[in-house]
């Protein structure tokens, strides 16, 4: 799948309108982590470098389509003016920036103060945006306030699309939902994907369309209830398949095996025999832990100790992949060419069992000439833990749009996006 991009189409000296993810985690107006506002300065600054007036748009937290000071927007366009004025001055220092006319549109693209509206649609974010000069950047107050964000209203995707000229999405982890901003506004302006989106529509529609081989697919996780529609349509892509995490115990019940008091979904042990199956009849080499780490309970301090799955004991639960099953994966790994890993291996939440999920990420980083990408939230929590999401080909951004991906599913936000 190919979609145009901001290098695709003209913006110079156009309101640009882009849904940006600007759900940051926030404590008392106090931002805790700022990656998300850092992901977006290459498209900004893209933008701004063609001299584009830009209207930014995202949603924070969960207001429930209520107006919620703790969930203003604020802090964050606070955060972006620091970020933007450091790096433009940092990159040129005193240029002059060619063809903008008063000396304080000129300052204003160095120092990016970014301004803001009370709220995202009406008369005065009109004014706003239709006032700004070229590079200058109006942040739109967090698009939740409104119930008609996420119902889609088209009367509001309009009053939103009314605001720009061009309208960019660099917002994949909400591109899986369908709603004013993301889906709305793009059926009714020219509407094209941001960096961030265009990889990772880049990365993740070759683990779906054409995989280098061997391709190995590993899934983990809590439930098989949640990875059913993954499972299933990766079997029929990929050349082998390792499970771990809870959900590879239903596979091991179904198999036969005791697995005492851990994660169990009875309900899917028939599902975990069609996966079985299915992968024998594809041809693909499905791997399931042959070790494991058990515990007496759910919890850190907990005895703890690793043994064959064949003897877990009464009792206990599996809470992590054993040192055999890691040798196992890292031996099937090897020679692929192709690694999309969803899920952790254990309770990661738990120093002592997240160890294989910490080993296979320092397998999969080690693999050299393979694209290596991680999908789903948690597994991409577990790379950064331990330093190494900069080895990996690609970290997807969204862990619920990278599922839907992954499961061969056409998300909303990015289908609305014109194709290259
Ligand atoms: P992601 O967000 O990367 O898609 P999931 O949300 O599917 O991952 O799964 C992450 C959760 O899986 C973690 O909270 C972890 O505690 C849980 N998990 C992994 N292994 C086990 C296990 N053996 N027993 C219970 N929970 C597990
Ligand atoms: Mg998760």
């Amino acid at each position: 799948m190919r979609k145009k991009t901001v290098r695709d189409i003209d913006v110079n000296g156009k309101r640009v309108l882009v849904r940006v993810d600007y759900n940051v985690p926030l404590d008392a107006g106090k931002i805790l982590d700022d990656s998300r506002i850092r992901a977006t300065l290459p498209t900004i600054s893209y933008l701004r470098e063609q001299q584009a007036k830009l209207i930014l748009m995202s949603h924070l937290g969960r207001p429930k389509g209520r107006r919620d000071e703790a969930l203003s927007l604020r802090p964050v366009a606070k955060r972006l003016g620091e970020l933007l004025g450091g790096e433009a001055s940092l990159r040129r220092p005193g240029v002059d920036h060619g063809d903008t006319p008063s000396p304080e549109s000129g300052a204003s693209l160095r120092e990016a103060r970014v301004q803001m509206t009370d709220c995202c649609v009406g008369a005065e974010v009109q004014r706003a945006a239709h006032s700004l000069g070229e590079g200058e950047i109006l942040l739109l107050e967090n698009l939740r306030f409104h119930p008609e964000e996420e119902a889609n209203d088209r009367e509001y995707a309009k009053a939103l699309a009314s605001l720009g000229e061009v309208y960019v999405n660099d917002a994949f982890g909400t591109a899986h939902r369908a709603h004013a901003s993301t889906e709305g506004v793009a059926r009714l302006l020219p509407a094209v994907a941001g960096f961030l989106m265009e990889k990772e529509i880049e990365f993740l529609s070759r683990a779906v369309e054409n995989p280098e081989r061997p391709y190995a697919a590993i899934i983990g996780g809590a439930k098989i209830s949640t990875k059913m529609a993954v499972l299933e349509h990766l079997l029929s892509k990929v050349d082998k398949l390792l499970v771990g995490g809870g959900m590879a115990n239903t596979f091991l019940k179904a198999e036969g095996f005791n697995v005492g008091e851990s994660l169990v979904e009875d309900d899917y042990l028939e599902q975990a025999k069609n996966v079985m199956r299915h992968a024998e009849e594809k041809g693909v080499r499905l791997l399931l832990p042959a070790d494991v780490i058990v515990a007496e309970r759910s919890a850190a301090d907990s005895p703890a100790r690793r043994v064959s799955v064949k003897d877990v004991p009464e009792g206990w639960r599996i809470m992590d992949v054993g040192e055999t099953t890691i040798d196992v994966f890292a031996r099937a790994l090897q020679d692929c060419r192709m690694v999309v890993w969803n899920g952790p291996m254990g309770v990661i939440e738990m120093a002592p069992f997240a160890h294989g999920s910490h080993r296979l990420a320092g397998v999969i980083a080690n693999l050299g000439e393979a694209t290596t990408i991680i999908g789903g939230g948690e597994t991409a929590a577990v790379v950064e833990q331990v330093g190494l999401a900069s080895r990996f080909s690609h970290v997807s951004t969204g862990g619920g749009a990278s599922l839907e991906f992954l499961e061969g599913k056409e998300l909303p936000g990015v289908a609305a996006l014109m194709d290259a």
